[in-house]
């Protein structure tokens, strides 16, 4: 899933000064699983803008709003008749969100409630990893099923930096695992060691986000182009 964090209210607050009528949008998604953005929290961060403007004399009206998913245009069309009553959107969706609402609503002022962190999951009750960096060429059959690229501070695909102790914990966050130790350690379960000391090419990455933006084209899933004059 993509994780998120709230932004501090005092943030959000300043990004709103000015407004009176806000519509706050929550996703029911990646972010809802995350507890950043869902209905819940939407509600949450609605009653504490109101409070907090009644309080300092600066009293906004906080409407709400979830939607089943904030990057796909026809789940936020749930917004079309409603905009043109508000100052501006809060959106509670991560990046992709904010970015579809105001691309899909040309006039309208959507500002994120939300910094997206990265793609990963929960290990534990209130803990979220970073699991994936979406390097484009995913080698997980590789290395066991531990991304190197994500769970590596320093992304090494051939073996470990030298620096992993002997708990098998990183030289750089020793809160963590070494991910070459965790490789390490599953492909001897999966009696495929051998596999690890084989010499391979350097990883492409052209893949990756150094290449600049990049997308996906699926032709069979495309609509088809009506030829010219039919
Ligand atoms: S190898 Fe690449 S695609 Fe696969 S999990 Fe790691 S970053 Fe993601
Ligand atoms: S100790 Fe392991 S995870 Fe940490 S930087 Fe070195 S190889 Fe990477």
């Amino acid at each position: 899933m993509i994780v998120a964090e709230q932004k501090s209210l005092d943030e959000i607050r300043s990004l709103l000064r000015g407004k009176r009528k806000v519509l706050a949008v929550g996703c029911g998604t990646c972010v809802a699983v995350c507890f950043a953005g869902g209905k819940r929290e939407v509600g949450v961060l609605a009653s504490a803008l109101r409070m907090a403007g009644q309080l300092d004399g600066s009293p906004v009206e906080v409407d709400e709003l979830t939607v089943q998913r904030q990057c796909e245009a026809e789940y936020i069309e749930a917004l079309k008749d409603k905009l043109a009553d508000y100052d501006a959107v809060l959106s509670l969706g991560c990046g992709v969100g904010v970015q579809t609402i105001a691309e899909h609503y040309d006039g309208a002022t959507v500002l994120p409630a939300l910094n997206t962190k990265f793609m990963g999951g929960p290990t534990e009750q209130g803990v979220w990893l970073e699991r994936c960096q979406g390097c484009g060429a995913c080698l997980l059959d590789y290395t066991g099923g531990i991304c190197p690229i994500s769970r590596c501070p320093k992304q090494l695909q051939n073996g470990p930096c030298g620096g992993t102790d002997a708990g098998g914990r990183c030289e750089v966050d020793a809160t963590m695992p070494c991910a070459w130790h965790l490789i390490w350690e599953k492909m001897d379960k999966l009696h495929r060691q051998d596999e690890l000391l084989e010499v391979r090419p350097p990883k492409d990455w052209s893949t990756s986000r150094d290449g600049g933006v990049r997308r996906i084209v699926r032709d069979d899933l495309r609509k088809p182009k009506l030829e010219s004059g039919a």
